[in-house]
């Protein structure tokens, strides 16, 4: 039975990704510090024989005993709000965590498996996006702690591999949502949600007319795990090019929450990217992989999540 360590692995995409290499028959060891994660996020997981959780922070020494076939750098903070609140620590995740991670890699004889963005392309000018885009990125604006920390990460992937022959990929993970996604966290789709499940007003930025293009979760790691067993380097774009506008996400979801929540402008970030669209012509080629969860079903299920776990919130306050 092969056996992989997954580093952040109580926060939203980690979670699912340990139970689904569970599923699979895999051993899952989970370190995580619970810095954006929730350890109810794998609290389930506990019975299972093959799963183990280690509070630790990846940017100190990182030893797990026993053989790994994997080890996949999950941790980092990841929406705008979080990375916002903890810059330094996002900086150091991406850089002396990754570090950590490789080292584990290396002297495990592991595949190396980096969680990289389509942050990677910044502000993008060229739509939609494809891994050969090199981004357009402010090093010194208010995103950067976390956009430079994934691009310094790559680099040093490529690096390990390059110079020390570690089996690297590396995953631009696009917009994902699903279960799990905490409703402070910022991000659109879980603000929206809990503002219109309680009927509070939706806050769009700026006009609404940016765009994203938004994967459900299982999607989303169905392809990672196809990308973490293959030999593919990356980075390999992974995402749903379903495009839409803020303000058609933040109807869309309201519609699908039967909720009359009003829809409220709000001022936009500095440097908000306008656009975002994933090109999958590489996974769809390479990992034989395509999203197929339709946005109205993923946003239905993750409503349903969310109805749940709101009154779970309220019910312990
Ligand atoms: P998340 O915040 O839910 O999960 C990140 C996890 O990493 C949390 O459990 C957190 O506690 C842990 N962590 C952070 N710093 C750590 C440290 N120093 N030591 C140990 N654990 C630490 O975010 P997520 O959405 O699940 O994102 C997971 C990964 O995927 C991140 O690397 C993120 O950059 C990447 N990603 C996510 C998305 C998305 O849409 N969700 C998009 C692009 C990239
Ligand atoms: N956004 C919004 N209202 C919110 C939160 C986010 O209009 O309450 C916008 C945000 O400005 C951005 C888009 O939604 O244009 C996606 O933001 P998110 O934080 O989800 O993802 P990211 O910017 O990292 O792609």
């Amino acid at each position: 039975m092969s056996r992989v360590a997954i580093t952040g692995g109580a926060g939203f995409l980690g979670s699912h990704l340990c139970e689904r290499l569970l599923a699979d028959g895999v051993e899952v060891v989970c370190v995580d510090n619970f810095v954006t994660g929730r350890p109810a996020n794998v609290e389930h997981l506990l019975r299972e024989p093959g799963f183990r959780l280690i509070e630790h922070d990846v940017t100190e020494a990182l030893q797990v005993p026993g053989p790994l076939a994997a080890v996949l750098h999950f941790a980092s903070p990841a929406s705008p709000v979080d990375y916002y609140r903890l810059p330094i620590e996002t900086l150091l995740v991406g850089s002396t965590g990754t570090q950590n991670a490789l080292e584990l890699a290396q002297a495990k004889g592991a595949r190396f498996l980096l969680a990289s963005t389509s942050e990677a392309y910044g502000d993008p000018k060229v739509h939609p996006q494809p891994e050969t885009y090199w981004g357009n990125v402010n090093p010194v604006g208010p995103r950067s702690m976390y956009d430079e920390a994934k691009r310094y990460a790559e680099a040093l992937t490529m690096a390990y591999r390059n110079a020390r022959g570690v089996d690297t990929g590396i995953v631009r993970i696009f917009n994902t949502y699903g279960p799990r996604m905490r409703a402070d966290d910022g991000r659109a789709i879980p603000t929206f949600i809990a503002q219109a499940l309680r009927g509070e007003p939706i806050t769009v930025a700026g006009d609404g007319s940016q765009t994203r293009s938004v994967c459900y979760v299982d999607d989303l790691i169905d392809g990672i795990v196809r990308l973490l067993w293959s030999w593919l380097p990356g980075p390999v774009n992974i995402g749903n090019p379903h495009e839409l506008t803020i303000l058609e996400t933040a109807r869309l979801v309201r519609e699908l929450c039967g909720s009359g929540a009003p829809i409220t402008f709000v001022p936009r970030p500095k440097d908000d990217p306008s656009v975002r669209q994933p090109d999958i012509t590489l996974a769809r080629r390479e990992l034989g992989w395509e999203p197929r969860v339709a946005v109205t079903d993923g946003l239905a299920r993750t409503i349903d999540w969310f109805r749940a776990d709101l009154r779970e919130l309220a019910r312990a306050a």
